[in-house]
């Protein structure tokens, strides 16, 4: 009798298990005057919202001079650690990233103590994963489109976009992912 297989279980970087999110907006505060908030409950605006001093876009200040900034010093996102941990013991842990692939990320997750598979992916679709936690709804969606398993991870920025499983806190992981019938 072989060893029961682990599932491979996807689990996003940004607003899931780091702040980037809260780090660049206190790179913007301090650096910037950007032209509205919008970007704060709609993250794909950091493309279009500028600051009023350079005429560029937060985007821009996000992928070049502060991209390893953040990917370096974000702080970790609630106590997530803990809940992985045990988790290990049914799933595989990828950490899947839409981030441009930077040494800062590897050694960010190890720093933390974050240790799994690291995948830089386009398209998250790509990681060999049946579950993802993500706190992007159109990852969300492409997973679900694909009768995978997507499981919300709730920021002001997917709020309005309704999942099947949604938790608030990581130490909810472990119930969604019983209810979605992935672990007993
Ligand atoms: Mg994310």
């Amino acid at each position: 009798m072989g060893m029961t297989e682990k599932t491979n279980l996807a689990i996003d970087i940004d607003g899931v298990i780091c702040d980037w999110q809260g780090h660049l907006k206190k790179l913007v505060d301090e650096h910037l005057e950007p032209e509205t908030q919008d970007y704060l409950t709609d993250w794909d605006k950091i493309r279009e919202v500028k600051d009023l001093k350079t005429g560029r876009t937060i985007a821009s200040f996000a992928f070049k001079e502060w991209l390893q900034e953040l990917h370096s010093n974000s702080p970790v996102l609630g106590d997530p650690l803990p809940v992985i941990e045990t988790l290990k013991e049914h799933f595989n842990i990828h950490y899947v990233t839409h981030r441009l692939p930077t040494r800062e990320t590897a050694e960010w997750l190890l720093r933390h103590g974050f240790r799994g598979e690291l995948m830089f992916k386009k398209n998250k679709l790509d990681a060999p994963c049946p579950v993802i936690v993500d706190d992007y709804s159109v990852t969300l969606r492409d997973y679900e489109r694909r009768y995978r398993i997507a499981i919300c991870f709730d920021q002001p920025w997917n709020r309005m976009d309704n999942f099947k499983y949604r938790i608030h806190e990581f130490n909810q992981l472990p119930e969604a992912l019983r209810q979605a019938g992935i672990m007993r």
